[in-house]
């Protein structure tokens, strides 16, 4: 397709869950100028460095654009017959549990249900899971236990109408920076709005809050204890509300008020001073939204997290109003979308249930399918597991590079390469996980693509074609079509564009939903294509009519998507204190400000890299000194699982005991710096997320 220079194209940023809208102009010498979308109701016009720099990341060095057969071109009828006939082998020798899609918060919202579709439906299994995994699934399991669907209850405005916003595990001001923003003009403008920020380090959102808790690692179910605790006893629970709309709150509460302050103190870490600040805070401010993100996600407790945070907000009744409830912001720009999808292994389309009989038999006769998946199938760790150990004998990855972002990313790597068939999509010829693959299928990426993708405020937002499709280059969701027509299944996947399958999901959302289901579009089934391509951003739900300007809140009405309508108050129970074993120092991973994922986009834009050029490892300066350790020497961190060599950066940022190394660079980037080579594949029992903050490594001079 031929895309001529024009005016502004309106689509959305491919990083964050924020998910800014961005205008962007093809000029006549072909380069693309980036600016905010000024109507967008996410930013305003606002981009952060990441979103502003995406017209330095759209060159061809390193695309992969055209199918590789064993690393040679190969024509795309060639290869696609040769993935469909291998996925049909292993299915036919070994069943439908014997193959698996890994795919990503990158993909667009189409792309996730045609891939889910063939899989449960046309499969017959449910081994399809994402990178979504690692994100934000506790937050997902957390939601369902609480409120019986996974609903984020409010929206951006609220972080500006609350009094008092507490961030837990989440450095704002560098992973959402938009919406960063957007508090800290809040805050200019209503000086009385305090800032509490819960973390293990003192980041750059940190630096900035009014109070900082410095916690311990995982300490973060035992400080929401403390808090219910401390409402109950204060007199700050909600009655009325409580009778109306929250079950189970005298089993939360006991299991609260079985720690005193003093036990709070010491599995979090954090002195009685700063508890009772915090808790006496909380308490006499009506307004308060708790916005939670990787830091409690990623962790063997993140579900217990979540709900810990959600008792707090469901025993004073605020929740589902202006100003106040609990808040996950996603790390990906689909992360939602791929939800709403069932793009998780344990769920179906339309956030329905895939234990559920009922919701099965509704989605298998929506689509006409012959088969469909009865039982949830492999979540990220354990899929990886069962490729190591020959279960999964055909594999296709779309859009994600699991060798880099896997915990124990080396038994991943090996995993891979032995799987006897793996496909994977991809914009990039030579990832980590790519250069694995048997056959390689060239993706479009952002610029290029054309489809939607939904925020952490449940905001659908269409992604728009700027550029022209370079080489022999294809949407994910054509892809999968094709190998659906190839595998016998043509008509259930007789797509001809973005449109008709986003009509289709619509219909699904509404197809027999008397209004039981929160997640329904309906309105969107009705829509023609032109429709579909004007499309404006608005919230879910949106079963009458498609209303850009309104924000939806849920639960509002104290009314919630469980058997009784009653919220769930989860009794959850603080796990034992986590501290790093003799010689050993705890690993904390995350995002810089400037790079994404594995960089394979933003390590393309060169004010992108200028802001921190290689990997580091922040070492507080007293483990520093024991190990005599200088600042900016090349240090080795290491396990059993293996070793990395980066820069140390001596600083009380972090604390004693404890280093903090960035996620991003891979053997592309830096030789021997991926930092997930060292993390055990732990994972929270409930929601199968991985522990990716929590590992162990003895450090040392080089
Ligand atoms: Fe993109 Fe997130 Fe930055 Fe917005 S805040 S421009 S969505 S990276």
């Amino acid at each position: 397709m031929s895309v001529e220079a024009s005016g502004p194209t309106r689509s959305t940023c491919p990083y964050c869950g924020v998910g800014c809208g961005v205008l962007a102009t093809r000029n006549d010498d072909g380069n693309v100028s980036i600016a905010g979308d000024p109507d967008h109701p996410a930013n305003y016009g606002r981009l952060c460095s990441k979103g502003a720099a995406l017209g330095e990341t759209f060159d061809l060095e390193g695309r992969l654009l055209r199918p590789l057969i064993d690393g040679k071109p190969a024509p795309w009828d060639r290869a696609l017959d040769m993935v469909a006939e291998r996925f049909t082998q292993a299915i036919e020798t070994h069943g439908p549990d014997s193959v698996a899609f890994y795919l990503s918060g990158q993909l667009l919202t189409e792309d996730y249900y045609v891939a889910n579709k063939l899989m449960k439906g046309f499969v017959g299994s449910a081994n399809i899971d994402t990178n979504s995994r690692l994100c934000m699934a506790s937050s997902v399991a957390g939601h369902r236990r609480a409120f019986g669907a996974d609903t984020v209850p409010g929206t951006y405005a609220d972080l500006e109408l609350a009094n008092l916003i507490v961030l837990v595990g989440s450095n704002l001001a560098w992973c959402h920076p938009v919406l960063y923003q957007r508090i800290v003009a809040a805050r200019t403008r209503r000086p009385q709005m305090k800032l509490v920020v819960i973390d293990p380090r003192r980041t750059e959102t940190a630096s900035a809050a009014d109070l900082h808790l410095k916690i311990a690692p995982d300490g973060d179910v035992a400080l929401f204890l403390g808090l219910l605790a401390h409402l109950g006893k204060t007199g700050s629970f909600s009655d009325d509300y409580i009778r109306r709309s929250v079950g189970g709150l005298d089993e939360a509460l006991a299991s609260a008020c079985a720690h005193d302050l003093e036990d709070i103190s010491t599995r979090t870490g954090l002195s009685h001073r700063d508890l009772q600040q915090f808790y006496e805070l909380f308490a006499t401010t009506e307004r308060v939204v708790t916005v939670y993100s990787q830091g409690v996600n990623q962790s063997v407790s993140g579900t217990d997290k979540v709900n810990a945070i959600i008792n707090c907000h469901l025993a004073t009744g605020r929740i589902g109003r202006a100003g106040m409830g609990p808040f996950s912001v996603t790390g990906q720009p689909n992360a939602m979308g791929g939800r709403e999808v069932g793009g998780l292994s344990n769920m179906l389309a339309a956030h329905m249930q895939i234990e559920c009989a009922t919701d099965r038999d509704r989605v298998q006769r929506f689509w006409a399918s012959p088969t469909i998946a009865t039982r949830p199938g492999l979540k990220a760790v354990d899929l990886f597991d069962a490729v190591a150990d020959g279960r999964i004998r055909a594999l296709w990855i779309m859009g994600t590079n699991p060798a880099v972002s896997m915990p124990d990313a080396d038994a991943v790597k090996a995993a891979i390469a032995n799987c006897p068939f793996t496909v994977v999509s991809d914009a990039m010829t030579d990832t980590d996980t790519v250069r694995l693959a048997d056959i390689r299928l060239p993706s479009l990426t952002w610029g290029e693509k054309d489809g939607t993708v939904t925020n952490s405020e449940r905001r659908i937002s269409r992604q728009r074609t700027v550029l022209p499709t370079p080489g022999l280059a294809r949407a994910d969701w054509w892809q999968m079509t094709q190998i659906a027509r190839r595998m016998g299944f043509v008509e259930a996947f007789d797509y001809e564009g973005p449109a008709d399958i986003f009509r289709e999901h619509a219909a699904l959302s509404a197809f027999e939903n008397a209004g039981e289901r929160d997640f329904d579009i309906g309105a969107c089934a009705r829509i023609t294509t032109s429709e579909y391509d004007a499309m404006r951003p608005f919230q879910w739900p949106a079963p009458d009519v498609i209303a850009p300007t309104r924000q939806t809140r849920f639960f509002g009405d104290g009314r919630f998507y469980t058997s009784d309508g009653r919220a769930c108050a989860v009794a959850v129970t603080a796990p034992p204190g986590a501290t790093a074993p003799d010689r050993l120092l705890r690993v904390n991973t995350g995002r810089i400000r400037d790079q994404w994922h594995t960089m394979t986009r933003t390590g393309k834009a060169p004010r992108l890299n200028a802001h921190i050029a290689e990997p580091f490892c922040e070492i507080h300066p007293a483990d520093a000194a024991f190990r005599d350790i200088s600042p900016a020497q090349i240090v080795k961190l290491s396990n059993e699982r293996g070793e990395i060599l980066i820069r140390a950066l001596i600083t009380d940022r972090v604390r004693r005991g404890e280093v903090f190394v960035p996620m991003h660079w891979n053997d592309q980037f830096a030789n021997r710096a991926r930092i997930g080579t060292l993390i055990e594949a732990l994972a929270d029992p409930v929601s199968g997320q991985p522990a990716l903050k929590a590992g162990l490594a003895t450090l040392s001079r080089v």
